[in-house]
């Protein structure tokens, strides 16, 4: 080896590393670690490839399609440099095997994640075998490359994670401003209509004013009745429907003055001349071609829903869903005087899709690299994130990350946490499932007060009964008790502290991570929970870590431009 780096290259040959994830980040560090002299290589990837992946993902090829990308991955590197030594593993990163000790042998493990789940089990890992990580992300044209060193830097989990983006229901139901809201509306629609209805997803206007209520009774009535009982009545007549929707309900809106005393009033639609001629794909659409798309697609998709015997489920590759979504935004978007949008631009955003660029994943890869090298040979403790965006001259942003959180649950020795709990409606399996698997991403829990077992991680055989059991059927359950939680799997034990939810909160959810600004502690109860605070300094990074760290499912309903897609 030649160049800065051939005096390190022993170093680097023998370094020890694990590679989680062979895709989209996956394939390009692997190809620039084995070109800059890194020999001794595992990685891990489920997955196998598919065509789409071929775009990117430039160590794959078409015959390759259906064949696991660890494997596949390993080869082609091989065959880039002879004297490789690649052990691959197509398997889960979850499974049993990748344990503590597992993760002891590397000097350096480096992520190339496409979710959530797998970076915080990976993230727990190293912090359990103390090896040094560098996670990584990539969401359209936005990166960031970032160390998670024990002790040192922040981890994985030392920041709340965004939760699923939603919208104000009033704001879907009776003020939208973006097209966001109106596709999430036709999406909404959709399962009103034809799909399982959801009381959560309703799109008929919601009354907000209080006063003249006697006046209003009667209008009330009118539209009390639900969207799908109504449309079923009128037998899916698309003019009828198209009538209700965009003039009667407006109607109905326009008639809380309120709501648009500073606020530009939306318009009733006037029915004009069909135009049936082809609509294009990025085509913004005429409101001719709207009412033949919105009557077609409703006879339709109706056909569809007779002969299905299961509720329609909105799918974007379902050329008929989607054409309705495309028709009902744009004519509320009409309504409300929002941009119309190409029947692209709907599915993108209906769909989540955040284009995986192959440009991005490849200036991560090598930002992963030039960091691997740096923390291994350098040994320096001046760690830096950085950060690769679209915005502004520098595309390529260093940052200096944040030391750890010191009531972080997950690298700090003391690892404790408090929820305030709806004792009387927590059974449990939501307790499990909910609190313990999905809020706090433990993979294997077990869960016991004192002597008194909760939950037997073990124990193949659900007893459907003792799961259904609400929390204050439990006599060790009460205000200010600590339950201690293991996760073998990950080599962590957590003291939890429950706080019973009381009737005056303002929230709904069953349960919400206390912070000791929020609350006083119970007597007893030696909380040390507090909230996380971000210094101003780092605003760019949390910009762009918040849309790093959601996984796709998480942010439904955001637009393209925003949502996370990373690979
Ligand atoms: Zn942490």
């Amino acid at each position: 080896m030649n160049g800065p780096l051939s005096t390190h290259a022993s170093s680097i040959k023998q370094t020890k590393l694990l590679v989680v994830g062979s895709g989209g980040i996956g394939c390009e560090l692997l190809k620039n670690l084995v070109l800059s002299g890194f020999t001794n290589i595992e990685t891990i990837d489920l997955d196998t490839i598919d065509v789409s992946n071929l775009n990117r993902q430039f160590l794959f090829q078409k015959k390759h399609v259906g064949m696991s990308k660890a494997l596949v991955a390993k080869e082609a590197c091989e065959a880039l440099v002879s004297d490789c030594n690649i052990t691959a593993h197509h398997g889960s990163v979850f499974e049993n095997r990748f344990n503590k000790t597992y993760f002891a042998q590397f000097e350096l493990v480096l992520n190339a994640l496409d979710n959530l789940a797998a970076r915080r089990h990976v993230n727990r890992l190293c912090i359990a075998s103390n090896t040094t990580l560098i996670e990584s992300g990539t969401a359209g044209y936005l990166g960031q490359v970032h160390p998670i060193v024990r002790g040192e830097v922040e981890c994985y989990d030392c920041q709340p994670k965004p939760t699923r983006k939603t919208y104000p229901a009033c704001t879907i139901r009776n003020t939208p401003t973006e097209p966001v809201h109106c596709i999430v509306w036709a999406k909404y629609l959709y399962n009103q209509l034809f799909g399982e209805e959801d009381a959560d997803q309703d799109v008929s206007p919601e009354n907000q004013e209080d006063e003249d209520k006697e006046n209003r009774a009667e209008t009330d009535e009118k539209v009390k009745i639900s969207t799908r009982q109504w449309v079923e009545e009128n037998n899916y007549d698309p003019k009828l429907v198209f009538e209700k929707l965009f003039k009667s309900d407006v109607e109905y809106l326009l008639s809380m003055e309120n709501l648009w005393k500073n606020r530009r009033k939306p318009q009733v639609l006037e029915q004009v001349e069909k135009d049936s001629s082809t609509l294009g794909l990025r085509e913004v659409p005429s409101l001719g071609k709207l009412i033949h798309i919105f009557e077609d697609s409703v006879q339709k998709i109706k056909k569809q829903k007779e002969s299905s015997e299961q509720a329609l489920v909105w799918d974007k590759d379902d050329a008929e869903a989607l054409a309705f979504v495309v028709a009902c935004a744009n004519l509320r978007a009409m309504v409300f005087n929002i941009p119309l949008k190409s029947t692209w631009d709907v599915k993108s955003i209906a769909g989540n899709i955040i284009p995986a660029i192959a440009s991005t994943n490849a200036m991560v890869a090598g930002l992963i690299v030039l960091k691997a090298i740096n923390i291994l040979l350098r040994k320096s403790k001046a760690y830096r994130e950085t950060n690769v965006t679209n915005v502004g001259p520098r595309r390529v942003i260093p940052n200096i990350p944040d030391k750890p959180n010191k009531n972080c649950y997950v690298c700090r020795d003391k690892k404790e946490i408090t929820f305030e709990v709806d004792f009387s409606n927590l059974s449990i399996k939501d307790f499990k499932e909910l609190l313990i698997q999905k809020e706090l991403a433990f993979q294997q829990p077990d869960a016991q007060i004192g002597s008194v077992i909760l939950i037997d991680a073990e124990d193949d055989e659900l007893d459907e009964k003792f799961l259904a059991k609400k929390l204050k059927e439990f006599d060790c359950i009460h205000h200010g008790c600590i339950v201690q939680i293991n996760d073998f799997s990950q080599d962590i034990e957590l003291h939890m502290t429950l706080l019973e939810k009381p009737d005056t909160a303002e929230y709904e959810d069953l349960f919400k991570k206390v912070t000791a600004d929020e609350t006083e502690s119970p007597t007893k109860v030696d909380s040390q929970i507090t909230s996380v605070q971000s210094s101003p300094t780092k605003k760019i990074v949390h910009q762009t870590e918040s849309l790093f760290l959601a996984k796709s499912s998480d942010v439904e309903e955001e637009p393209a431009s925003k949502r996370p897609k990373l690979d």
